[in-house]
């Protein structure tokens, strides 16, 4: 890990949205986007002027995730003001289920196309409401990585000692070494199956090889050859996923 070497410092304004620099021990220079405001991180004594050069030459890919980001912090604030009644689908592994209510159920249960919610479920308030949803998503969501751990190890001999899901804002999934631990990203509900596929074997070959180096990508591309088109789809989406619409 890098440490850091000073707190972030306002060097430029993109587009109205202000750019904080970080000096740290990297490589080349970093950048991530929050919705009002741009990180960057640079190793010191880079000249200023650099930075701001690398990110007007990168104008488009700036600008696009900047608006990309952006909109899905209005879509998540929209929907901290909503209510249960307006809710109508439900995102889960890149499919939407339609909500459908009944009354002669007590948990929630999945269809072909709907998801059935106990009727009760409408008079809790939108906290409790998330949570019992939250729930049934992350039981969905460790059934299937369990499968597909079992799965993996038959085929690959890689086993991880104990997974954890957790809400996470910028990982998919990441992997602990030594413990042999696997944290997977609760967010990871919204998105194929194949992809959760493909973050569980990345995350089983560090096990293996720990960097992302020609070693790790040979061992990656043999158990999951087609690894590049499902990082395309995790990259098209913006951690957190909406999943209630
Ligand atoms: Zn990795």
């Amino acid at each position: 890990m890098a440490r850091a070497l000073s707190y972030p410092v306002k060097i430029y304004e993109f587009d109205g949205t202000p750019v904080y620099l970080t000096l740290k021990n990297v490589k080349r220079i970093n950048y991530t986007f929050k919705p009002d405001r741009i990180n960057v991180s640079a190793k010191p004594g880079t000249e200023l002027s650099i930075i701001i050069n690398f990110i007007e030459e990168n104008r488009e890919r700036f600008q696009e995730k900047l608006e990309k980001i952006k909109n899905r912090d209005q879509q998540i604030k929209a929907l901290e003001n909503q209510n249960i009644t307006s809710f109508s689908k439900l995102l889960l592994f890149g499919k939407e289920y339609n909500i459908v209510y009944r009354s002669d159920i007590n948990s929630i249960k999945l269809a072909s196309k709907n998801v059935y919610i106990p009727e009760g479920y409408k008079e809790l308030n939108l906290e409790f409401y998330k949570t019992y949803i939250d729930e049934f998503i992350q039981t969905e969501l460790e059934k299937y990585i369990q499968n597909r751990l079992k799965y993996w190890y038959h085929k690959t001999g890689l086993k991880c000692k104990k997974f954890t899901i957790r809400k996470m804002k910028t990982l998919w999934g990441s992997c602990s070494v030594n413990k042999a631990t696997i944290r997977f990203n609760f967010y990871l509900a919204m998105v194929p199956k194949k992809a959760i596929d493909y973050v569980i074997i990345h995350e089983l070959c560090h096990l293996k090889e720990a960097n992302h180096q020609a070693g790790f990508y040979n061992l990656l591309s043999k158990y999951f050859p087609s690894y590049k088109f499902e990082q395309k789809i995790l990259k098209q989406k913006v951690l957190p996923c909406q999943y209630l619409f």
